[in-house]
């Protein structure tokens, strides 16, 4: 193991000291009452975080004002109601020995009328792209209206015990909209020179000191680029920053991206890790050490965190997603148990995707995550023989809880190893990350008592020699094959043939279906220097993938010159000619020496029906169930842990 002596080194923010240079950057849950309260399952969610050594947390971004709110079930610090909620959480994260920052926050105009029941406002009438609702512009007296809103909500921050605050003026948000020449067209005295576009920030930054005085730590999240054209420009933001900084600025939290520019905020896999490490720097530089500096984005690997700060890229290394997987990352790596870090994997299925459809957040990899006061690893009454078949990701997490709870775990796999879908997910170009979870999982199975065997078929024959009490069905799905005429043929495979290896693709494919795998197959082929062509029957392609992902995906696919065939539907295949019928007309795609079938899964319940009947206590979870994503399979799996 490496040392980690710069990420466990003290840091002063203000007057505040840390204990280590590991911060959870901000994170929307949606886990509060839907008048912004403070709920037990927040107060338990960063429980686990602060009991997981987590030097700082930083709340999600709380609305100051109702006109600022984004999602339904969103932290509040509007009111002075909210005070002892807002307490309990600082006490709760207290006892555990860590620091608490509430970040403050107005939606500006990346909100909706239907959420606030108030006009959506923004310095002027221009929509965010990535919502379309019209904004109306502030007037002037309503802009000093809500300058004052954030010293209120500030004072509320100082009254509840918070350690310090954090300003939110990037993500799209009501202060990035006045900083931003794209989002900012006024003709007064708060738009146009970058001097007058940093008016209505600054006057927010004097409203909170003058609220909380100049000794409570104060840090502010910035946008080193925002990725829109005719946005804020980094070159303007360091002058603002600098500004920020004379004005008490006391920890600089630089990360990027707005709604409009959604992948660059939530960077999803095919994106590099650490990436705003080296803009961080530039930021670093021209601050000279006056104040620290915090970068974001992608940070999940203490080697990298701890190579960061070493190389003077950043002070402090802010983690969002990262602990949502594991809240024990600080703990952990600490303790020198890295193996034992379930990392993020970038996937945004559990957390960034929820919020989007205005759901509460969890964690792909970490079902426990939103839901830290519901489970408790605790010794089963009775202790079982348990059988799980299938060793994809629902059957390793179940053999996981079902070994943490005492059972007798055997798990037997049919293929050669270990990891079903998740192994070929981790296939295609940029998504080589998705490995981190099997490699987890493998790791903690092999420090458990669970038995594995692979290589192993298990028919009812076998479930009557084994002779267990439980057995957990986790044997995923099989691909389906459309029942056309020509499917048959030598040259007509499955993509995850292609994907695993088992088949190569020749000089020219087609690709049958442009769902996530479909796309990703074609993706995979082209990147070999492969002609590709994808066909789908619907309108929309990549209709599956999460919005994140799928920006980034097309513009793959586009780099890679593959032909998206939408609205057409494969009829039939003779030899190398695919014949098919785009609205009401015969298409023709000839040469193709490979044609790929993408056409989706249907559960492998084959065992599932030679138990009905047994004796034993049968359970099937993710795809053997129903076909759904990577998600619902690891969290089946989890819950039955739980349940026998
Ligand atoms: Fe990371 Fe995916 Fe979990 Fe979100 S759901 S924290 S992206 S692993």
């Amino acid at each position: 193991m490496g040392s980690f002596e710069n990420l466990f080194r003290p840091v002063q923010i203000g007057k505040l000291f840390l204990e280590n240079r590991i911060i959870m950057a901000a994170v929307g849950t949606n886990f509060c009452t839907a008048e912004g309260g403070v709920t037990n399952r927040l107060k338990n969610f960063f429980k686990a975080r602060a009991a997981g050594k987590t030097g700082l947390i930083i709340t999600e971004g709380a609305y100051v004002s109702q006109s600022g709110k984004e999602c339904p079930h969103q932290l509040g610090i509007h009111k002075d109601e909210l005070i002892p909620g807002l307490k309990e959480l600082v006490d709760t994260v207290h006892q555990e020995g860590s620091k608490i920052f509430i970040q403050l926050n107005h939606a500006g105009r990346q909100t909706v009328s239907a959420l606030t029941g108030l006009d959506i406002l923004a310095p002027s009438p221009v929509p965010c792209k990535a919502i379309q609702e019209m904004p109306r512009a502030l007037t002037k007296n309503e802009i000093v209206q809500l300058a004052a809103a954030f010293g209120r909500a500030a004072r509320r921050a100082r009254e509840a015990g918070f350690d310090g605050i954090e300003l939110l003026a990037g993500h799209g948000h009501l202060i990035n909209q006045f900083l931003s020449p794209d989002a900012n067209k006024r003709q007064d005295e708060y738009g146009g020179s970058l001097e007058n576009r940093m008016r209505f920030p600054l006057m927010v930054l004097s409203r909170i000191r003058e609220a909380v005085g100049r000794d409570f730590p104060l840090s502010c999240r910035i946008n080193a680029e925002e990725y829109v054209e005719g946005g804020f420009e980094q070159q303007e933001c360091l002058t603002f920053v600098q500004r920020l900084v004379a004005e008490g600025l006391e920890l600089l939290h630089v990360s990027g991206g707005t709604y409009e520019s959604s992948p660059m905020m939530v960077q999803p896999l095919s994106l590099p890790q650490n990436f705003f490490a080296e803009k961080a720097w530039a930021f670093k530089k021209a601050l000279n050490g006056s104040v620290p500096v915090a970068v974001a984005g992608r940070i999940k690997d203490p080697y990298e965190a701890e190579r960061l700060i070493k190389e003077g890229k950043t002070d402090v290394v802010a983690m969002g997603r990262a602990l949502l997987a594991d809240p024990e990352l600080p703990l952990k790596t600490a303790a020198g148990r890295i193996a034992e870090i379930r990392k993020c994997i970038g996937c945004n299925q559990g957390c960034m995707d929820r919020l989007l459809m205005q759901k509460d957040i969890t964690c792909l990899g970490n079902p426990l995550c939103g839901r830290e006061g519901e489970f408790e690893i605790k010794e089963a009454t009775l202790r079982k023989k348990v059988l799980v078949v299938g060793g994809g990701p629902g059957g390793m997490e179940a053999a996981r809880i079902a070994a943490l709870r005492g059972h007798e775990v055997l798990l037997c796999e049919r293929k050669n190893r270990l990891g079903g879908k998740m192994a070929l997910a981790a296939v295609p170009p940029g998504k080589e990350e998705i490995n981190d979870l099997k490699r987890f999982l493998v790791d903690q199975l092999q420090r458990l008592p669970v038995q594995v065997i692979t290589d192993y078929n298990v028919d009812l024959n076998a479930v009557k020699e084994i002779a267990p009490d439980v057995v957990i069905l986790a044997t995923g799905s099989k691909p389906l094959l459309p029942s056309l005429p020509g499917i048959a043929q030598e040259n007509v495979v499955q993509a995850d043939d292609i994907l695993s290896g088992d088949r190569v693709a020749g000089k020219k494919a087609l690709v049958v279906g442009g769902g996530l795998v479909g796309c990703e197959t074609a993706c995979f082929i082209a990147e070999q220097g492969k002609e590709v062509y994808l066909l789908e029957m619907l309108e929309e392609i990549g209709a599956d993938i999460s919005l994140f992902y799928k920006i980034l995906l097309f513009d793959k696919m586009q780099e890679l010159g593959i032909k998206l065939h939408p609205v057409t539907t494969v009829m039939s295949v003779e030899g190398e000619t695919v014949i098919a019928e785009h609205k009401g007309n015969k298409k023709e795609f000839k040469g193709m020496d490979t044609i790929v079938i993408a056409a989706g899964y249907e559960p492998d319940q084959k065992l599932l029906s030679q138990l009905t009947g047994n004796k034993y206590e049968v359970f099937s979870v993710g795809d053997c169930k129903e076909v759904r994503k990577m998600l619902e399979a690891v969290h089946e799996g989890f819950e039955c842990g739980f349940q026998i």
